[in-house]
């Protein structure tokens, strides 16, 4: 176990409503009784920041969006800025999920925009990185997290301890019940946090949180926990039922 605090972040997706995510978010402040050294994140779609993070006000539970538009306003229809988010009462937000990346078109650059315009809002960006099977099995997993790394964070200056989080999620393993293995998914954080370290210093790189994502369960969380860099789980499947997300948060016990 390292000694940053582990976070785990639930992405709820296009899953629930309002009155469904303030039902789970509910149950689930009941079951984080006895829940310590941990830092817990639900992602609720829009629709159900505000309701959720109402019902989860003063509780250790913090709310995230799974997107957010660079500018601060504007004629851009269907979008949510950076300050409608933290006005809806998000402390995180989700950025270059990999659903975004492949499904709408979001690419480095936009990540990177999207990360500058969180950060300038006060939220804490979650940056999602990882290879495809193909790329893995081309063996450019490093090259690829090199790039993704570098180009979402251009131009961003880190001034303080837990300012971003990095999520390393190998596509193949999200929603597909295929999960890295530790050493796997152990061996990619170690090269994030050394490259983290590279662009912003060592004492920088040792205090960002880096999670694994892909397929995250109660029975794996523990082994992924122990390894030396990976600081938490960013959840998707297992995070939409209170009663196994909490187990998820106890971290397996
Ligand atoms: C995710 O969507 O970020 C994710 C990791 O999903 P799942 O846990 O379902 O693989």
């Amino acid at each position: 176990m390292t000694t940053r605090t582990p976070l785990i972040a639930g992405n709820w997706k296009m899953y629930k409503t309002g009155p469904e995510a303030v039902a789970a978010a509910q149950s689930l402040r009941d079951l984080t009784a006895g829940v310590v050294d941990v830092d817990v994140m639900i992602a609720p779609a829009f629709t159900a920041l505000a309701a959720t993070a109402g019902a989860l006000e003063g509780s250790m539970i913090a709310v995230g969006a799974q997107n957010l538009h660079w500018e601060s306003e504007g004629a851009y229809t269907g979008e949510i800025s950076p300050g409608m988010i933290r006005t809806a009462g998000c402390r995180y937000v989700i950025i270059g999920h990999s659903e975004r990346r492949q499904l709408f078109g979001e690419t480095d650059q936009t990540v990177n925009r999207k990360v500058k315009a969180a950060l300038s809002a006060g939220l804490i960006p979650i940056l999602c990185i990882g290879e495809t099977e193909a790329e893995r099995e081309a063996e450019q997993t490093f090259s690829v997290l090199d790039k993704q790394v570098r180009l979402g964070l251009e131009g961003v200056s880190l001034q303080t301890p837990g300012d971003i989080v990095i999520a390393y999620e190998p596509v193949w393993a999200i929603g597909t019940g295929k999960t890295a293995t530790r050493e796997q998914a152990q061996e990619a954080h170690a090269f994030i946090r050394e490259l983290l370290g590279k662009l912003y210093g060592e004492g920088m790189a040792e205090v960002t949180r880096i999670l694994y994502g892909g397929s995250v369960k109660p029975d794996n969380i523990a082994a992924l926990i122990h390894m030396a860099d990976i600081d938490g789980a960013l959840v998707g499947g297992a995070s939409l039922e209170p009663e196994t997300f909490a187990r998820i948060m106890r971290l397996g016990e």
